[in-house]
């Protein structure tokens, strides 16, 4: 496609700190951001050029902002199938294109896809009912995890079922079809990061190794405890994926890392990453830059990491503590300006280089 130019807009569904960071990396491109989303006030909105503030299904304000823009993006996987296709019917380009949106959106439909390609995933099946629920156990076993196949996130939505008998009524309790899965082991968890151009062109950032508290992450680290043989594979899996999809953006697996270092999928994010905010400061180009230049049609930028990194989450009240971490010459701080601090809420985040 062509490229497009400094002074055209590009437009994000979605007004939280993802798009937030996005709209800001656009701006130093010299683009313009219009923000489509239902939140008032919203994080992203107050860093950007234009605002939409519209249900996702209104039609008529889907188009109004369809022709206003020059490409539409988003921030969050959970955009509804009828958004994406009324943008396109009103004759915009997305990136990523909506399959591989209506696919990250149903954890059932994307291990099905990731096993579809050659990679590995938990034992997994579809749950519609406590009856497939005690048959699936039977045949994965205890310890599993029992998952909402759609909207869940940050380990909301998910029942651990340690022993058989956690079973009993468990599906009454999901209280929507449901995906089980068996429990992994694993080592450790790390997700990679990539991006892949209109032209095809793809780029990886380093693999990055990932620790969650109470299914939020908490902390990411580089490099990654991983060898390079490891590394090359979930390279594979990501090229494999986004060429499967002729995916545009920056796209994010996670996987989980097996004592034999083997890796299983856990899942996958059409979009800029939690685990990527390191990249603001510690990479040449940031995940967010990156993401911009995918959709804007522009050559990737280069990934080279530039130091040791540790960067942490804060969540809910730890954001309370930026008057020390504003004095901390270590730290780089990013708050999102989010107006209430409740619980498990991603409020900012500090990046360390070392
Ligand atoms: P998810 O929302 O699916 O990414 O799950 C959140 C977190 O729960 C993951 O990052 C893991 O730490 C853990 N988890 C999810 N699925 C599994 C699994 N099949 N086996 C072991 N741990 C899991």
């Amino acid at each position: 496609m062509k490229p497009l130019a400094p002074g055209d807009t590009i437009g994000i569904l979605g007004g939280g700190q993802l798009g937030r960071m996005l709209s800001i990396a656009a701006a130093q491109l010299g683009f313009d951001v219009a923000i489509f989303t239902d939140e008032p006030d919203s994080p992203a909105a107050r860093v950007s050029a234009r605002t939409t503030i519209g249900n996702y299904l209104d039609h008529a304000a889907l188009a109004d902002f369809a022709r206003r823009v020059d490409v539409v993006t988003t921030e969050f996987e959970n955009v509804p199938a009828e958004t994406a296709q009324a943008l396109i019917d009103a004759g915009a380009r997305v990136a990523p294109n909506p399959h591989a949106l209506a696919v990250a959106q149903d954890r059932f439909d994307e291990k099905s896809y990731f096993a579809s390609a050659g990679i590995a995933t938990p034992p997994f099946r579809a749950i519609a009912s406590q009856a497939d629920l005690d048959a699936a156990i039977a045949e994965i076993g205890a310890p599993a995890i029992l998952k909402t196949r759609r909207l869940g996130y940050d380990g909301r939505g998910q029942i651990r079922i340690k022993t058989e008998a956690d079973a009993n009524g468990a599906y009454e309790k999901l209280g929507a079809p449901g995906i089980l899965e068996g429990f992994c082991a694993f080592e450790r968890e790390v997700s990679i990061i990539a991006a892949r151009g209109w032209d095809g062109a793809i780029a990886f950032y380093d693999l990055n190794e990932n620790e969650h508290a109470g299914g939020i992450l908490s902390r990411t680290t580089l490099p990654a405890r991983v060898s390079a043989e490891v590394e090359s594979h979930a390279q594979d899996a990501a090229r494999r994926v986004l060429e499967a999809f002729d995916y545009v953006g920056v796209l994010t697996i996670e996987f989980f890392v097996m004592a034999d270092g083997s890796l299983i999928a856990n899942e996958m994010a059409p979009r800029v990453h939690n685990s990527g905010h390191w990249t603001i400061e510690g990479a040449l180009t940031s995940q967010f830059g990156q993401h911009i230049r995918a959709v804007a049609g522009w050559p990737l930028g280069p990934t080279t990491r530039v130091a040791a990194i540790e960067m942490l989450n804060l969540i809910g009240d730890e954001a309370n503590d930026w008057p020390a971490l504003a004095a901390d010459p270590d730290a780089r701080v990013h708050l999102y300006g989010k107006r209430s601090a409740r619980s498990g809420r991603k409020m900012g985040h500090v990046t360390k280089l070392r």
